[in-house]
């Protein structure tokens, strides 16, 4: 995908965000990045989504450093930057407040996958992200939320590829993709399943994870190398 196309995408998909209800107010944000000028795309901070042009986007390096436009960049910016620096092959950040996920988040509770709709998107549970101190908000509390997120993966040996979401403890989920739009996918879908694990624990207080056979299955079905779902 070229930069201009790019562009394009990555305001499509903050229309996107406000569209499907992920994001009410100005509770969200998409990026998207490209590998090969190692520029990122991102909404400008505090701009309702309905107004959103392609000319308010902000352009940044990937070290943080302004290349293109006069608005200033999402506050959330350097967690998507930390997230495009570590994680290799994810071109889009999508970040929102949608409401069952934020839920978890706010619980302090990682989701667990109940069913083959969660099978179908993360291969497993999606971890909470442990929350910040006193000392590393008042530092870097954005960039040091991207951090925390990519420790998270790394120390519990997590592919960022294959779980492409996080809940960070008190604040609200981010995902990621090889697209933006493919980032608020997985944003849509893990609103879902968490919503269906609301729904179901409060059926079934004692429920358990789906079988590990059914996760590889529904998971590998439609990713890696043997996927057959959807059409060649
Ligand atoms: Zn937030």
């Amino acid at each position: 995908m070229n930069f201009n196309d790019l562009k394009i995408h990555v305001l499509e998909a903050n229309h996107r965000i406000a569209a499907v209800g992920l994001a009410k107010l100005t509770w969200g944000n998409v990026s998207g990045y490209d590998p090969d000028s190692k520029r990122v795309i991102i909404k400008p901070s505090g701009v309702p989504y309905d107004r959103l042009r392609d000319d308010d986007l902000v352009v940044l390096s990937l070290d943080g450093r302004v290349l293109e436009g006069s608005l200033r960049p999402s506050s959330d910016t350097p967690t998507h930057l930390a997230l495009y620096r570590a994680f290799p092959g994810i071109a889009g950040v999508c970040h929102t407040h949608s409401t069952h996920a934020t839920a978890f988040a706010q619980a302090g509770c990682p989701l667990p996958c109940f069913g083959t709709t969660h099978a179908d998107h993360f291969f497993g549970e999606v971890p909470i992200c442990r929350t910040l101190t006193q000392e590393e908000v008042g530092r870097d509390y954005e960039g040091i939320t991207g951090e925390a997120i990519v420790d998270c993966f790394h120390s519990q040996n997590i592919d960022p590829l294959q779980v492409p979401a996080v809940l960070q403890a008190y604040h609200a989920p981010f995902t990621w993709g090889k697209s933006p739009l493919e980032a608020v996918d997985n944003s849509i879908a893990l609103e879902m399943c968490a919503q269906m694990a609301l729904l179901g624990t409060s059926i079934n207080p004692s429920l358990t994870p789906l079988p590990k056979h059914l996760l590889i299955k529904h998971f590998l079905r439609k990713h890696g190398p043997g996927a057959y779902y959807g059409q060649k």
